[in-house]
């Protein structure tokens, strides 16, 4: 394998690209949007995914295709794996690309989620909350991210409606929340990293914090449960799994079935990072072993937070990404600091 096709151009693919670089290999990006996150790629197509000529072009120029995005169109997923691989595979992909699939689909396999139910418009609504009750919290079923299409329905009488279909799920009272980042080669061997705390500010990731802090207990508990959906999956490349910590055991929030926010620590933790890692077992390379090395915090630079880049470079233990984005708008994810010995 010499070319690496990557479906989405932000700082994840980014990310991808330079840990593929490192290792000799190239990365092509497609995104249908602005790319300024993706000046790193060998190339970048600039393409509407409804373009089958570019699709086409995109397919053929590399070996092998992965995703950065999971909630790429099914018409071109299904042209592009015409022509090429396409790892982790479309199973992973349509059980993460919508909430009741992706919840159901971990009930299946025997692990917890929230309660939830289908509610497929408005007028399903007032039935699901008398099922899963309030406090609980509608989702739409696909495309939401960092709390986006997400309301909180407290007032069970006067509840808000999402505009498009959704799950409602009952609210996890949780006293954590972690995740675990774990990679699974196409030999079925897996590496995982360790458990990360992560911390939310207005439903946007702020801070993921290894060690946890939590028992072993938890954290193995945690590893399990990632390693069980990775091999329910049949699953090739870093795969991503949140949960809640609560007193009865650990809650799977939802999957995402690429590299994630809550493992760019590993960055500055461990000898082969999520992106190298994600990179080697879509590249059939052997995994690294997930070992950490340091403590770290990582802190997300949201919006006006990278106004403190200068001060940040200037601080000896901290590892400074930045993702070439431009102008700071507010809730927009610029870059994120690693700091290490926690
Ligand atoms: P991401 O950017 O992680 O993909 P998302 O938009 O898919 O986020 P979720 O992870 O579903 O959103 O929810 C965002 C946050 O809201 C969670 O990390 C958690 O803090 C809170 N939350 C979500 N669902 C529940 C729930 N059922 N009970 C309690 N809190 C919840
Ligand atoms: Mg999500
Ligand atoms: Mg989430």
């Amino acid at each position: 394998i010499r070319t690496i096709g990557i479906l989405g151009g932000g700082q994840l693919g980014r990310m991808l690209s330079v840990a593929a670089s490192r290792l000799g290999l190239r990365c092509h990006i497609y995104e249908p949007g602005a790319t300024p996150a993706a000046d790193v790629a060998y190339q970048v197509t600039n393409a509407p995914y409804e373009d089958e000529g570019a699709l086409r072009a995109f397919a053929e120029s590399v070996d092998v295709i992965t995703y950065e995005f999971e909630n790429v169109p099914t018409s071109a997923l299904d042209l592009l794996e015409s022509i090429r691989p396409i790892r982790p595979n479309r199973r992973a992909l349509a059980v993460s690309q919508d909430r009741l699939t992706e919840k159901t689909f971990l009930n299946d396999i025997g692990l917890t989620t929230a309660s939830f139910a289908d509610v497929p418009d408005q007028d399903a609504l007032p039935a699901a909350i008398q099922q899963i009750g309030a406090p609980s919290i509608l989702k739409t079923r696909r495309m939401g991210y960092d709390g986006k299409g997400q309301v909180r329905i407290t007032d069970a009488a006067h509840p808000e409606w999402t505009g498009a279909p959704s799950v409602l799920e009952g609210f996890v009272e949780f006293t954590a929340e972690i995740s675990v980042i774990i990679a699974r080669g196409a030999d079925g061997r897996v590496a995982a990293f360790d458990p990360g705390l992560n911390v939310h500010r207005d439903g946007i990731l702020h801070m993921t914090t290894v060690p946890c802090g939590l028992p072993a207990r938890t954290t193995t508990d945690a590893v399990l449960i990632a390693a069980k959906i990775a091999n329910a999956l049949d699953y090739v490349g870093v795969l991503s799994v949140e949960l809640f910590v609560t007193p009865k055991g650990l809650v799977v929030n939802e999957i995402a079935p690429r590299v994630h926010n809550s493992g760019h620590w590993t960055q500055a933790g461990c000898a082969v990072d999520q992106f190298e890692q994600h990179i080697r077992a879509v590249a059939g390379l052997p995994l690294g072993d997930g070992r950490r090395y340091a403590d770290v915090v990582m802190e997300n630079l949201i919006g006006d937070d990278v106004l403190r880049v200068p001060q940040l470079l200037q601080t000896s233990n901290l590892q400074v990404h930045l993702y070439g984005k431009g102008d700071p708008r507010p809730g927009r994810k610029m870059g994120h600091v690693n700091r290490i010995g926690g």
